[in-house]
This record gives C-alpha cells, structure tokens and sequence, in this order.
C-alpha cells in the first residue's frame, strides 16, 4: 500500500515536470513569434489587409514663348479587377472583352487569376472607362490617371520628344527635364479583412499625387510653323532626305525655332512612315528606323559651315583692313594652297571682281 502511494506520487511529480517543460516550449515560441518575427508577420498581414492603388500624377505642361501650351495631359482611365471581389466571372470577362476590344482568353485569364489585384487595360479613353463603370460590375475597378497628348501633333516633334507607357520620357525636352515634370506619384490604400473583401468602416486612406512641374521653352509655335513649312518646301523642290532650320534670337542665344523635317506624329511616335511600315521588318531594324526618325539633326549631326563662314572671314578682312570693298581679284576657278588645287564653285573662273562683287558670287579663292 505504501508502496503503491509512493509510486503515485513519483508519476504526479513525473508528469508535473512533463507539463512545465512543454509549457516552457509553448511559451518561447511565443515569445520568439511575438517579439523576434513580430515586424516579419505584421508585414504580412498588412500586404494580405491592405490593397494598394496607385494614382498617377499629373505631369508638367510643357508650355510655349508665347504661354501657349504645346505639350498637355488628357485623363484616360486602368481598368483593373480585383479577385475576391467577381461575383459574375463570365460577365466580367464578356462585357470587358467586348468593351476594350480583347480576347476573352486574354481577359479570363487576368480575371481568374489569384491576386489582389490585377490590371487588364491601361489608356482607355475616358467615355470608355466611363462606360464600364456604368455596368456597375462588382470587382472591376476603373481608376482616372493621365496620358500625354500633344494639340500640336507633328510640330517640334523632335525637340518635345513624346513619353512612354508609365508617362516616362523618352525622347527630346521629355526626358531632359524628366525630373522637374514627373510630379509624384499618390497611392490609394484600402483596408481589406482575410478574404479580400474591403472594410467600409475603415475606409479608404490616399496619399494624393503631387503633379509635375510645368516647363516654359523659348521656341516660339508661329515661327516654328513658319520654318516647319518652309523646311518641308525645300525638301520637296530640293528632292532632299531631310531639311533643318534653326531660329535663333542672335540677342541671348535663345532658340526660337528648330524644325528638322520630316518631322513625326507625338501622339503616334511608333507609327513608322507609310513606305516602311508595309514592309515586313524585323524587330531590330524597327527599332533602327524609329531611333532614324525620332533623331534631331539640329543637335545629333555635325554640319561643315562652308560658305556661311566667309560672312566672319570678309567682316575680319574689312575690319583688320587688310581689304577695301573696292579691291580687284581675279579668279581662274581654281587656286594652289600649299601642294593643293581647290576649285572654286564655278570652276569656269569668274574673272574680274571687286570684293562686293566676289562676295555676291561667294567666290571661293578671294577668300582663301
Ligand atoms: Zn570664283
């Protein structure tokens, strides 16, 4: 009996200490759960709580000498889904299909999709977005952001440059002044509980966009017309590839027109011209004929001055007094310089002249 007492006592004791030892454990996992990972699991409560959106902002204007805006933004909206949220997949995937002019494996697939958040069309005009929202289907989202858009077209296309898909420059005065007429982008948050569906207690937290900067240029829309037009009528009575002009207030440096034709459309820079567009080219060689038509000659070549330098040349002769305007020349077509016959333009020679004379005939050998 007593020894039956005591054996009890022993498994009491026994199991006492069992239950301590794994109360410990329990309690240290705690702990480490608690304390050490605490920032690792919040983190991931908060991604599976919180949906984020961001909002686009508005990008600079780039405006005009005369404050005429040349370079704007037009809303357009994304349309995207959110998974938990479809209750009626088919319909979804039939009226989005037909309404974005996609194809229903393309949208079914972004639709069933197991995520928080899934974006089907980017740049849909805004009748359209408004359109959809009008179906009122639950777990589509219709958000309005920007899209660069260019009243102007083609003129200054090469100095403007145009913007890519995310609203980034890519070209041109866009992507030189980057920095100054990105503006920051906003967020949407919305607290969502386990299974997605949004909380409307906790509503929704924005952090708002802060828009771009906006950009004033020297260049001047009436004379860049003025040159646009020009440039293209030489290049037609010239038969030329490409003819530039460039507008200068001689005062300050600053530039006022610079046309280099054939320009390109901003609000379609990817459209290559017709003649090039129908061939069928490989990826490269696009990319090598965009790169070819989106190039500035003005500032991208270099351009031997020629004849436009004996305007600096006749004034230096006058001013240093090393010629009069009546001095007398004569020009066989040709003259020795060192071990070098350089012809003059007219290679007849053009005989007798005075110094107003040969520079009307822009004669090459007085000025050598
Ligand atoms: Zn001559």
């Amino acid at each position: 009996m007593i020894k039956n007492k005591t054996s009890n006592r022993k498994k009491v004791v026994v199991i006492f200490f069992a239950c301590l030892v794994l109360f410990l454990i329990l309690i240290g996992r705690l702990v480490y759960l608690m304390v050490v990972q605490s920032d690792h699991y919040s983190q991931m409560a908060q991604d599976l709580h919180e949906r984020e959106r961001s909002i686009k902002a508005a990008r600079g204007r780039i405006l005009d000498a005369n404050g005429t805006v040349i370079a704007d933004n037009k809303t357009v909206c994304t349309i995207s889904v959110i998974h938990n949220q479809i209750k009626e997949p088919d319909r979804i995937v039939e009226v989005l299909s037909r309404e974005l002019d996609l194809s229903e494996e393309y949208v079914r697939k972004r639709v069933e999709k197991y995520s928080s958040i899934e974006r089907i069309k980017s740049n849909v005009d805004k009748e359209k977005g408004d359109a959809i929202r009008a179906y009122n289907l639950e777990g589509v989202k219709v958000d309005e952001d920007y899209k660069r858009y260019y009243p102007y077209d083609s003129l200054a296309s090469k100095v403007l440059g145009f913007t890519g898909g995310d609203n980034q420059g890519i070209i041109g005065l866009e992507v030189k002044y980057e920095e100054y007429l990105k503006g920051q982008e906003g967020t949407i948050l919305t607290i969502t509980d386990a299974r997605g569906v949004e909380i409307d207690a906790a509503g929704e937290q924005r952090i708002d966009p802060v828009p771009g900067n906006d950009l004033y240029i020297s260049l001047d829309m009436n004379i860049q017309s003025y040159a646009t037009q020009l440039a293209r009528q030489v290049m037609e009575t010239k038969q030329a590839e490409r003819v530039s002009i460039l507008v200068m207030n001689p005062q300050n440096g600053e530039i006022m027109a610079m046309a280099d034709v054939p320009e390109f459309d901003l609000n379609h820079p990817y459209d290559l011209p017709e003649d090039a567009s129908t061939q069928n080219l490989t990826e490269e060689k696009k990319q090598e004929l965009l790169n070819q038509m989106w190039r500035n000659g003005c500032i991208s070549d270099t351009y031997e001055p020629g004849s436009t330098f004996k305007i600096i040349t006749a004034a230096a002769g006058l001013e240093g007094g090393v010629v009069t305007t009546q001095d007398q020349f004569s020009c066989p077509g040709y003259i020795m310089v060192e071990d070098r016959r350089i012809r003059c333009h007219k290679t007849t020679g053009h005989g007798a002249e005075n110094f107003i004379q040969a520079t009307m005939n822009s004669c090459n050998p007085v000025f050598m």
